[in-house]
């Protein structure tokens, strides 16, 4: 019999099958698993096998560092989702979405001009639109916090980037620029904009549109995200920014993903959209339910909406549920739950709101998510008193 090297977290014993009540539930990190499953049900044809004499070059034989056909899936997979404008639009590739994320406020930001713009996002937000702009610190850039402290202030003539997260990270809410004006410049993160974690009522048509294949089929690991841009002035200092940084994406990430899309497109997606959001909406609906027998959690409230792609008002099936702690005395919600369950949740400080929020990732793995529900209703059985 082979050895057993490493047991799945939270087994152990000879055989693995010891289940270890003590261990940690890690709902921290954004790692989209829940789609290995898909990927396991389609490892054929999802497979690639690249020869070593293959793609050496820097650029494709039309001298760019674009896939013309990956780009050209990647408008397919767009109208067929409904989720994104394409047509008349310019489309950059990026090293995960990341990359494009400063490769954006580089673009849209003032040359040598004497008030650099000011980057905003309204609370809660995604940290690493405040950690890049912090760390590329520039003439022509810096972060200004929350957009709401800019709300009347936008025609002073300085330049304001405001990053719109739509749905947003942490709180799955489809946010609207809050920001509008002459001098006024958006770039919409549309990182989960998928019908796995909302519904669709429209396309998306903002100016500059940030999309990424880590939550669209799971492949984080990739490293592969695209942008969609209006104006042509706009694509070229950002493809300026990608050739001086990276020189582009590695031509092997961007074979994989279009091997990958191709299978997202087969039956126009209905396979891993009906996947993604089936799986999605079962642990959004499992995670309510413990919650909703607790006075001392509360969970966000989504309101389900019509989707364009499957036709219908369709259950909400958020990727991370953005838990308060209603009592006075726990004003720190992850301490709360690390001592109470050792549940490992992120703190609601790190997105710029208060530490009576937790954020709490539902789109990792099956066994991931088995943990944290286990763990949630140990403690909410052990609450005192009914509701
Ligand atoms: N934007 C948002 C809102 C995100 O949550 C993430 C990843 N968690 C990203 C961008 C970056 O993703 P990636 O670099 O993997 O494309």
């Amino acid at each position: 019999k082979e050895p057993v090297c490493e047991c799945n977290t939270c087994y152990g014993g000879p055989d693995c099958s010891q289940f270890l009540p003590d261990c940690a539930a890690d709902a921290n990190g954004g790692d989209p698993l829940f789609l290995e499953p898909f990927w396991m049900q389609h490892a054929a044809s999802s497979a690639l096998l690249v020869a070593g004499w293959h793609r050496m070059s820097y650029k494709y034989s039309d001298n760019s560092f674009i896939s013309e056909e990956l780009e050209k899936h990647i408008r397919k997979v767009h109208s067929t989702v409904g989720n994104a404008c394409t047509d008349k639009r310019y489309i950059v590739f990026g090293a995960g979405s990341t990359q494009l994320l400063n490769a954006a406020v580089h673009a849209l930001s003032p040359d040598n001009s004497s008030s650099p713009a000011r980057v905003v996002a309204s609370i809660p937000f995604y940290p690493v639109y405040e950690l890049q702009t912090d760390i590329f610190r520039s003439v022509n850039f810096n972060f200004q916090g929350d957009t709401s402290l800019w709300k009347n202030n936008s025609d002073t003539g300085t330049e304001i980037i405001e990053f719109v997260t739509s749905p947003n990270n942490p709180d799955g809410q489809l946010n609207k620029a809050v920001l509008h004006g002459p001098n006024v410049k958006t770039i919409h993160d549309h990182a989960y904009y998928w019908p796995h974690f909302t519904a669709i009522p429209a396309p998306a048509d903002g100016d500059v549109m940030i999309f990424t294949l880590s939550k669209l089929t799971g492949h984080a690991g990739s490293r592969f995200g695209w942008a969609i841009i209006k104006d042509e002035t706009i694509y070229q200092r950002m493809s300026t920014y990608l050739t001086l940084n990276t020189m582009g994406v590695s031509r092997d990430s961007q074979l994989r993903t279009l091997k990958l899309l191709k299978v997202v497109l087969a039956g126009k997606g209905r396979e891993i959209f009906g996947f993604g959001h089936e799986t999605m909406k079962k642990r959004w609906e499992k995670l309510n339910k413990v919650i909703s027998m607790s006075k001392r959690f509360s969970l966000q409230e989504i309101v389900p909406k019509y989707c364009t792609y499957f036709q219908k008002i369709r259950g909400v099936s958020p990727a991370y549920g953005w838990l308060k702690c209603e009592k006075e005395e726990d004003k720190h919600c992850s301490a709360v739950l690390q001592a109470a369950a050792n549940i490992t949740g992120r703190q609601g400080s790190l997105f710029y709101a208060e530490d009576r929020y937790v954020r709490l990732s539902l789109i990792k793995s099956k066994d991931d998510f088995d943990l944290l529900l286990h763990k949630l209703h140990e403690v909410v059985a052990g609450e005192e008193g009914p509701k």
